[in-house]
């Protein structure tokens, strides 16, 4: 695997290996790398002819008062789990490498930026969107690599790259969960043991939400209120946000006549996590 850290090392490597005319898929992470990740690299690795993974913990995408001090970090763990999987190419660019002082330039995405999690987390989507912008532009992938858990982030991603014309695919692929349920996080590593218990509510809530869809319920402000009733049964765990929304637009559904996204995220202890589930009529 050839490890880049700056940005012309990258464009090198994957401009050589693509001069037979061979495929390129990225799957973007912040590192601390788990089998969700894993998960990406394995599609990436059927679809494409060579795989690229970026490891970067972007800090525009971090508010003030968040985690990215103590973001988990595994660099030599994160490396070991990708030579095994058979990745080609590694970009682990610094700070400095992706964000000179003198850079001005941000994509924002008018009104989706600031939905679900870009509500209580302001700048986050600006933050996610710029990064990824610009690691399409250096590693110019054929094929991009998201996960269902991001769900939002994928909306966001999927509107860029229709609004700005990026010459890539997105690909998403499903929510990789722990045997109990909880989805897979490098956030889940923050909990302790009676917070990994309280944790798994979040699925809950979302099971008893497609309980009562399949039942028939479909009012999505009654199916809001199970959920949030099955989150308000845990002490350990305080609701941040629970929503229908569109899957495109993420604007809360008022029927459910189409797909609708079922997306909560909430804090156990200090620890903010996310969930969600597709409802298909
Ligand atoms: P992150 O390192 O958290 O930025 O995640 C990098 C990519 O991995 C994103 O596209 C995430 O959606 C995806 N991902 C994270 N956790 C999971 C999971 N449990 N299942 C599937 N994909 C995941």
């Amino acid at each position: 695997m050839k490890i880049a850290k700056t940005i012309q090392e990258m464009r090198e490597a994957v401009r050589d290996a693509r001069r037979g005319g061979e495929s390129l898929g990225l799957v973007p992470t912040m590192g601390a790398l788990h089998e969700g990740h894993l998960s990406l690299v394995r599609a990436a690795k059927a679809r494409c002819d060579a795989v690229a993974v970026s490891i970067f913990v972007n800090p525009l995408q971090f508010g003030p008062h968040e985690d990215l001090a103590n973001y988990p970090r595994d660099f030599a763990g994160d490396c070991h789990r990708l030579e095994g999987e058979g990745v080609d190419f590694l970009f682990a660019p610094s700070v400095e490498e992706m964000y000179p002082e003198t850079s001005v330039t941000y994509v924002e995405l008018e009104g989706l930026s600031k939905r679900l999690c870009g509500g209580s987390r302001p700048g986050h989507f600006r933050g996610v969107a710029t990064v990824v912008a610009k690691l399409f532009h250096i590693v110019e992938a054929d094929l991009a690599f998201f996960g269902q858990k991001d769900a939002a982030q994928v909306a966001i991603l999927r509107r860029m790259v229709k609004d700005l014309n990026f010459p890539v695919e997105i690909v998403v692929c499903p929510i990789v969960r722990e045997p109990d349920g909880l989805a897979m996080s490098s956030r889940n590593a923050y909990l302790n043991p009676q917070e990994r218990k309280s944790a798994l509510q979040l699925h809950r809530s979302l099971n008893e939400v497609e309980r009562r869809f399949q039942q028939g319920e479909r009012d999505p402000a009654s199916l809001i209120e199970a959920g949030k009733n099955v989150l308000a049964q845990e002490p350990g765990v305080r609701l941040d946000y629970f929503s229908i929304v569109d899957p495109d637009t993420l604007v809360p559904v008022t029927g459910l006549t189409r797909n609708a996204l079922v997306a909560v995220a909430a804090f156990v202890g200090s620890t903010r996590l996310i969930d969600n589930a597709v409802l298909t009529p």
